[in-house]
Formats: C-alpha cells, sequence, structure tokens
C-alpha cells in the first residue's frame, strides 16, 4: 500500500532495487525510462519524439512524460501504490505529481535519496550490459553472468545500452545534477526524504528501505 519514489543519478542502482523492493511489496515498479526504450524499440509516435534526447542523455520534454505517468498512474493496478523510478526528474515534473496525487487523493509515503559518488556511478553505467529479452541488468566485473555475453535468466544476449558510454554517460549525471539534484530539496522540505548510501549494495539498499516503510 505504499507509494515510494527512487531518486538519484544514472547508475546509482535506482533500477536493481527497484526491482527487489517492489517483489516483496507487490507494487508495480514505473520506469519512465524503460517505458520510454520500449516505445523506441516499438518505433511508436512518443518513441520516436523521446529519441533523439535519451540518445543525447538529455531529458525527454516535461510534457511528454507528465502526460504519459498520468495515464499510467490511473491504470488499475496502481490503484494501491507503486514505486516510480526516474520520474520526477525536474521540479515542474514534481509539481505536476503533486497535482495528479491531489486530485487521486492520498499523496507519497517515501521518497528515497540514493547516493554515490560520481566516479563509482561512470564505472557502474560504463560496465552495464542489459539482457536484450527480459531485461535484466549485469556489470562486466561488479555482477557478470555465468556465461559471457548471456543472460542467466532467459540465456538471450546481452548488450550495452546506447546511452551508457562514457560520453553520454558523464552529460547524464550533468543533467542529473542540474535538473533532478534539486528535488532532493523539495522533497526535504515535505519531510518525506529518507537519504541512503548507494554503495551498499541493492540488498542492504532494499532492508534499509524496508525498515523506512514499515
Ligand atoms: P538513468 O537513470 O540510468 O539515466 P533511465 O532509464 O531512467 O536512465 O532514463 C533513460 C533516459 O530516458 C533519460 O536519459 C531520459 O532521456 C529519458 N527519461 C526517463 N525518465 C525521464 C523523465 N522523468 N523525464 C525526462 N526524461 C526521462
Ligand atoms: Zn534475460
Amino acid at each position: 500500500m505504499a507509494k515510494i519514489i527512487l531518486l538519484g543519478a544514472p547508475g546509482c542502482g535506482k533500477g536493481t532495487v527497484a526491482g527487489r523492493l517492489v517483489d516483496e511489496l507487490h507494487i508495480p515498479a514505473i520506469s519512465t525510462g524503460d517505458i520510454f526504450r520500449k516505445n523506441l524499440s516499438e518505433n511508436t509516435p512518443l518513441g520516436l519524439k523521446a529519441k533523439g534526447y535519451m540518445e543525447k542523455g538529455e531529458l525527454v520534454p516535461d510534457g511528454l512524460v507528465i502526460d504519459l505517468v498520468a495515464d499510467r498512474l490511473g491504470e488499475d493496478d496502481a490503484k494501491d501504490g507503486y514505486l516510480l523510478d526516474g520520474f520526477p526528474r525536474t521540479i515542474p515534473q514534481a509539481e505536476a505529481l503533486d497535482g495528479i496525487l491531489a486530485k487521486g487523493g492520498a499523496g507519497i509515503d517515501k521518497v528515497f535519496y540514493i547516493n554515490v559518488p560520481r566516479d563509482v556511478l561512470i564505472s557502474r553505467i560504463a560496465g552495464r550490459r542489459v539482457c536484450d529479452s527480459c531485461g535484466k541488468t549485469y556489470h562486466v566485473t561488479n555482477f557478470p553472468p555465468r556465461a559471457e555475453g548471456t543472460c542467466d535468466v532467459c540465456g538471450s544476449g546481452l548488450i550495452q545500452r546506447k546511452d551508457d558510454n562514457e560520453d553520454t554517460a558523464a552529460n547524464r549525471i550533468d543533467v542529473y545534477e542540474r535538473d533532478t539534484a534539486p528535488l532532493a530539496d523539495y522533497y526535504r522540505k515535505t519531510g518525506l526524504l529518507v537519504e541512503l548510501d548507494g554503495t551498499a549494495g541493492p540488498d542492504a539498499l532494499k532492508e534499509a528501505m524496508l525498515r523506512e516503510l514499515s
């Protein structure tokens, strides 16, 4: 029954911990990045609009993102709670979310802010590999698959996201610091913010989050 926001730089481990947390809480994880990537791979009109921004590591314009999330939060499985991974990412997005929630009633329960030093972010992103089919993520040295280049879960090939090269990753972190980091203050003022050390690893992070929620 929780409504949770995950806040943190690219490579901080949001996606990984999101998967583990929702498995326990039985709420959907809503990742705007995943939604855009799916649209991109299916060449939908939304995917085509988002493509150029994503490949440069820029943010997709607020208008496109906000409508998408408003629709997604209106779906049945999101009635009792959800975990937002990658949204909001700008102050206007956070204000829009407040507007959406005010219409629907109950608000956010916790905002987890995951801190990771910049050099760790870059090496995590540059070494990240993703299953082409089921989306599971690996890291070439920190969390390698059993057989190189092959997903442990489904046997499909692993790929590197187009925006996971070092140059684009550095730009994404700069964009994060400029546009998204100010959200920490936004949510600190509401008393919802919980800061966590993202170097602790996904299971320790998940346990810390569960403690905060209980
Ligand atoms: P990461 O957090 O690792 O950078 P995501 O998978 O969350 O990656 O997002 C990938 C890309 O999708 C972003 O760089 C951006 O272009 C776009 N995107 C995702 N969520 C948003 C959002 N809330 N607002 C604007 N752009 C977004
Ligand atoms: Zn797989």
